[in-house]
This record gives structure tokens, sequence and C-alpha cells, in this order.
């Protein structure tokens, strides 16, 4: 029955010592589906992002990916690639290196490394700037490098935190575009955090919308937009009308 969903979450809570920051949620994310969760600072989107990436302990519940359960898989086990915010780039190694270190740390033939880094470097457009270092690119296309690293590890689930928020509107709208591309492109099942509205509703199959370790409604972007839940839901994001 798990094997429909390409993530399943079950009653997951999280306490941080005795404050409880993710209280008994559960979402079910389809094969290749575009989840946003949207919310507002300090309500737990990034908490239960790293809880599912494997980064951070859960203090209850369970977490499938691809029908397995992977609550007390390591990371690198669990089939996710992850985009932050700060660009987590190596400073010291071209984007070429940047892209295949992990790669090579799991032994991969150099062949089939070569392949996936011209395969990324395609769909994202930086094949021109494999042999740069990070201080040498811009903030959009050091994100682009960010993405591309996710991407050569040919992941099932692909989990981004606010990808975009240290880039300005312009670069910001361009790359909304660029993830979207990429979602049609490889159609796997993204995770996607934001508190920007518009981010969620452009980018979105369906929206989790978060206050206080809770959802408070999860739904496509319309329905979320017309028909917003509760009080919380229409101030945060609902229509004004
Ligand atoms: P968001 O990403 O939605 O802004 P977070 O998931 O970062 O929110 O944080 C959710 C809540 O958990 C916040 O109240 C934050 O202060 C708290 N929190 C986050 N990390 C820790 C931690 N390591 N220890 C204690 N509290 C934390
Ligand atoms: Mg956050």
């Amino acid at each position: 029955m798990t094997s429909v969903h390409s993530v399943l979450i079950k009653d997951l809570s999280l306490n941080f010592g005795s404050i409880s920051v993710l209280k008994n949620l559960n979402i079910e994310v389809a094969d290749g589906e575009f989840l946003v969760l949207l919310g507002p600072s300090g309500c737990g989107k990034s908490t239960l992002l790293n809880c599912i990436a494997g980064l951070l302990d859960i203090s209850d519940g369970q977490i499938f990916i691809k029908g397995k359960n992977v609550t007390w898989e390591e990371p690198k086990d669990r089939g996710i690639g992850m985009v932050f915010q700060s660009y987590a780039l190596y400073p010291q190694m071209t984007v070429e290196k940047n892209l295949s270190f992990g790669l090579r740390v799991a032994g991969l033939p150099a062949a089939e490394i070569q392949k996936r880094i011209a395969h990324a470097a395609e769909i994202l457009q930086i094949g021109p700037l494999l042999n740069r270092k990070p201080a040498e690119l811009s903030g959009g296309q050091r994100q682009r490098v960010a993405i591309g690293r996710a991407l050569v590890r040919d992941v099932d689930v692909f989990l981004f935190d606010e990808p975009l928020s240290n880039l300005d509107a312009k670069l910001r709208s361009e790359l909304r575009v660029e993830i979207k591309r990429l979602h049609h492109k490889l159609a796997n099942t993204m995770i996607y955090v934001t508190h920007d509205q518009i981010e969620a509703l452009t980018l979105a199959d369906r929206i989790a919308v978060m206050k206080g370790g809770l959802i408070q409604q999860l739904d496509d972007p319309l329905t979320i937009y017309n028909r917003p839940r509760n009080l919380f839901v229409a101030s945060f994001i609902g229509s004004p009308a």
C-alpha cells in the first residue's frame, strides 16, 4: 500500500527538549508530485524537511520513501537529494568537482560520472561554468550548481529548503521557471519549503500550509486560495475577497 506513495509520513512528531516542534503530522506525497510546505518563519518547515532527509532523529512516527521504512536509515541511503538556501558548495573545488565529489566517494565509475555531469550541465545550462570555482559564480549560478549536485545523484526525491530566498526578485522568478521545467523534465517527487506565497502558488501541485508545527490545510493551490479552511490560511495565502 505504501509503494504508491513516494513519501509517506506517519504520525511524525519531533520535540526539541520539552518543546514540541512537529505535532503528529501525516502526509502522503504521490509519486512525481510537487509538494510545497508553506508557512511563516518558525512553523517547522525546515525541521520537517530535515526529518525526511534523515538529518534529524524524529521523536515519534515513521517515514517511508518509495514504500521503504527509512525512519532509521542514514541520509545517504534514503534516495533523497537536498538543496539548501545557502549554497553549501565546496569553495575550494571547481563546479565539476563539486558535482562529482559525492559520486566519486560513492565509487561510481568515471565514465558514469562524466555522463551524469554532462546531463546535469545540459539541463541546468551550467556547461560553461564547469571549470570555475563557486566564488566566480553569481548567486543564481551557484544555486543551479547546488541543484545540479542533487541531480547527478539520480535520486527519487528532491528536497528544497528555501533555495531562492537569497536571490533578488528577478533571479528568483527566473529560477522558479527553471525548477518547474526541471520537475516537468525529470518527473520526480519534489518537496519544497518556502515562506513565499507566490512561489507556492506557482510551483505546487499541492500546498501544505503549516503553523506551529501543525498542518492547517493540504490542498491544491486553487482550493487553498479560493477555499481556505480557516482564518490563518485565509490571511496567509487565501483570496482577499
Ligand atoms: P521554519 O523552517 O519554518 O522557519 P524551523 O523548522 O527552522 O522553522 O523551526 C521550527 C521551530 O523549532 C522554531 O521555533 C525553532 O526555534 C525551533 N528549533 C529549530 N531548530 C531547533 C534546535 N536545534 N533546537 C531547539 N529548537 C529548534
Ligand atoms: Mg526554515
